[in-house]
């Protein structure tokens, strides 16, 4: 599959430094910053530094490198977050995954019960 890569995405300028972030991590390959918009009282934006589309595209061509460090940074905000008793992860992927950002990015969400994964 073709990923194309649109830098002007929001995320793309918040790794170039363009617009504000509230971050909680960073590393090499990976930066980690709270969502604008909280679902839930733990939410926390993981995405690789990158110019990956989305979720299938990161583990289809990220290097080895990229993904570890993608990996250390979940890790390290979940280290973090006081996410003990329990958390979701989401990566929303293209128009059926309602994805509004074209940047990959994983949702950490938790701090509370969540519920079922999706409405019944
Ligand atoms: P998605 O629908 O999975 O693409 O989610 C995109 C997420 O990015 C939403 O939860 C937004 O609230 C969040 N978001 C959009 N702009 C920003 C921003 N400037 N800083 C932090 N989070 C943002």
């Amino acid at each position: 599959m073709q990923f194309d890569y649109d830098d002007q995405n929001i995320f793309a300028k918040i790794l170039r430094g363009e617009i504000p972030n509230s971050t909680v991590f960073e590393n090499d390959h990976a930066l980690a910053f709270k969502d604008i918009v909280p679902q839930a009282p733990v939410h926390v934006l993981v995405i690789p530094k990158g110019p990956y589309v989305s979720i299938d595209d990161f583990a289809a061509n990220a290097t080895p490198a990229e993904q570890a460090g993608f990996f250390a940074a979940v890790a390290a905000v979940c280290d973090m977050s006081g996410v003990e008793e329990g958390f979701r992860t989401i990566a929303n992927t293209r128009a059926h995954g309602v994805q509004d950002v074209p940047h990959f990015h994983m949702h950490i969400l938790g701090g509370k019960p969540l519920g079922r994964m999706l409405p019944a």
